[in-house]
């Protein structure tokens, strides 16, 4: 499954980002997701939440920030927001697009909190 390997990804890049010499555990993960990057985050969520039981990340929340697919249109020389079913400018119809954004898959923040000795 492509949320799976995604959902994989995402964990090896917090766990890199984690302090090694301190025991902490990750409270949120916030991700950039484009529109047009093609990932179902409903599945991702659910990936997410199943691969990190028993490590650092377990019951973490994953934040999804979504971004809008933007392109640059090469016929009127506007940047703007595009519909990604359509993918035509909205401006003047062309189709000479550049995307600017929308295809980022990157973890933007992570929020981690130490673990607290109980008793
Ligand atoms: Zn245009």
């Amino acid at each position: 499954m492509h949320e799976l390997s995604i959902a994989q990804s995402i964990v090896e890049i917090v766990l890199q980002h984690l302090p090694k010499e301190e025991t902490v555990s990750v409270k949120t993960v916030r991700l950039r997701l484009g529109t047009m990057a093609g990932v179902v985050s409903d599945s991702l969520e659910f990936c997410f939440g199943a691969i990190t039981a028993g490590t650092p990340l377990e019951g973490a929340r994953l934040e999804i920030e979504h971004v809008p697919l933007k392109a640059h249109c090469s016929d009127c020389g506007r940047d703007t927001d595009i519909e990604p079913t359509l993918f035509m400018c909205p401006s003047c119809g062309g189709t000479s697009l550049t995307v600017l954004s929308g295809r980022e898959m990157q973890v933007r923040d992570i929020e981690v909190g130490e673990n607290e000795e109980v008793g």
